[in-house]
């Protein structure tokens, strides 16, 4: 682990599937019961979180199909995960969520169906649905959760509408059946230090989870966090303080979990503050040679469960 500095998500893939898998983004025509009738979380767009996804227009089988074939073409995947991204995608009646996840996985080379849902959203008879399909169709599954952060008073000033007892909850659920589970973080999120970010790489770790999506805090131009941000009183702090986060998340998290994501991604027209005006690329090579000078790895702060304190005391 030290050498690679963290658990990249295509190293899991390879090692899960034994061939070069891709996520296809897949939109349905649903919203979020955090948006009705109440603002939504504040960083949350219009759009949601579906930025790279088709219109949900679009039957799923054609938008499988036609993003399966583009990124057959560029990338040579030779397997795909049916991606349900946007909004939360098990907030629907039963029987239409088993016809849409049946759907996807009827597509030919899909190997698995991910759904990405919130804490308060996750219910035994649509996870009994998925795990049917999985026997019946030989998919895995993949339930993707997002607690942004372990911090509940920040959960609240978010407009998140759950605490951290929901996420418990949720992954007791999901690891029971066996399913894997990806967790979404946002590191700088308003009000929250780095000692927040210790305690949900602790948290997410001690409960298992099997991936974790972490975000940099993007202020998307139709979100409620916007006219705080315009009127200088919402600051993302700086990429410096970002890296550390960061830093501190990794190696708090078990070497076990694998990270899909390091900072988040948003198209520019759609933001008004993304990555500090730094492109991926350049990100992704300052944060490593960042965790290079720190001697820094996923992992090495993973020294926290299992009694701790009795360790080599007597
Ligand atoms: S749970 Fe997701 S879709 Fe719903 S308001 Fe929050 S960020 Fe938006």
């Amino acid at each position: 682990m030290e050498k690679d500095r963290y658990y990249k998500y295509s190293d899991y893939l390879k090692k899960h599937y034994g061939v070069r898998v891709y996520k296809l983004p897949v939109n349905l025509p649903i919203t979020c019961p955090n948006r009705i009738g109440k603002p939504g979380c504040t960083f949350c767009s219009e759009k949601g979180t579906g930025f790279e996804a088709m219109p949900a227009t679009v039957p799923i089988a054609r938008q499988l199909e036609a993003t399966r074939e583009h990124i057959r073409g560029r990338y040579k995947a030779e397997k795909f995960i049916a991606y349900f991204q946007n909004y939360t995608n098990t907030y629907m009646p039963l029987s239409l969520f088993s016809q849409y996840m049946e759907e996807a996985a009827n597509v030919d080379d899909v190997v698995e169906i991910a759904v990405s849902t919130r804490p308060d959203c996750v219910s035994d008879p649509y996870l009994d649905e998925l795990a049917r399909l999985s026997e019946k169709k030989g998919v895995g599954i993949c339930i993707e959760l997002g607690l942004q952060t372990a911090n509940y008073h920040t959960l609240d000033r978010i407009n998140r509408g759950h605490g951290l007892a929901e996420y418990m909850d949720a992954m007791g659920r999901v690891r029971s059946r066996g399913f894997s589970s990806c967790t979404h973080v946002i590191l700088n999120l308003p009000g929250d230090r780095p000692r927040d970010c210790v305690e949900t790489a602790k948290i997410v770790s001690v409960l298992g989870t099997t991936l974790v999506k972490i975000h940099s805090l993007y202020i998307a131009k139709d979100s409620p966090m916007a006219a705080d941000y315009l009127a200088g009183k919402l600051d993302p702090g700086t990429k410096e303080d970002y890296f550390e986060r960061l830093r501190l998340f990794l190696e708090y998290l078990s070497p076990d979990i694998g990270v899909e994501r390091l900072f988040s991604r948003i198209p520019g027209p759609d933001s008004l503050f993304s990555n500090w005006g730094t492109s991926w690329r350049r990100l992704m090579d300052e944060f490593l040679s960042y965790l290079t000078a720190a001697g820094s790895y996923q992992g090495k702060c993973f020294d926290y469960t299992n009694g701790s304190a009795l360790r080599g005391a007597f």
